[in-house]
């Protein structure tokens, strides 16, 4: 299902470009477009959701894919738990400044992250 005029819908569907990093039959990986860390890449998945304050336990299962592509990104990128490790992060809303309204959570990495929730 692909929302009209969805940004990210058009980058899963191919009709806008994206650098990939990872693909699975639910969810959709790129790098950022603007990153915030060497490793900065934004996890999605391929069914529009807004959200992830709409997210109701249906969604259960993709969530966990979610969850295993921001792994799969995160290891191959080098950043393998227990040596290393990421920041993942799901904005909602304006005060998160959350600027595209399609589910996505942020993968960032590849250096050690300064203030614990990335407010500072
Ligand atoms: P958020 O602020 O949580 O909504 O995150 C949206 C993210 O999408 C930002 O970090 C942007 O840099 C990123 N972004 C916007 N447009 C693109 C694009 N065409 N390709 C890759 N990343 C994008
Ligand atoms: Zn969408």
């Amino acid at each position: 299902m692909t929302a009209e005029n969805c940004l990210f819908c058009k980058i899963v569907a191919g009709d806008l470009p994206s650098e990939s990093v990872f693909e699975s039959e639910t969810t959709f990986a790129f790098k950022d477009i603007n990153p915030a860390a060497p490793l900065h890449v934004l996890v999605v998945p391929r069914r529009h959701i807004e959200d992830a304050s709409v997210v109701t336990a249906a969604d259960g299962p993709v969530l966990a894919d979610m969850l295993m592509a921001a792994r799969a990104v995160a290891d191959a990128a080098g950043l393998a738990t227990p040596q290393r490790g990421y920041r993942l992060i799901f904005n909602i809303g304006p005060d998160s400044m959350n600027s595209v309204p399609h589910l996505h959570l942020h993968v960032l990495g590849g250096e050690p992250l300064k203030g614990h929730f990335g407010i500072a």
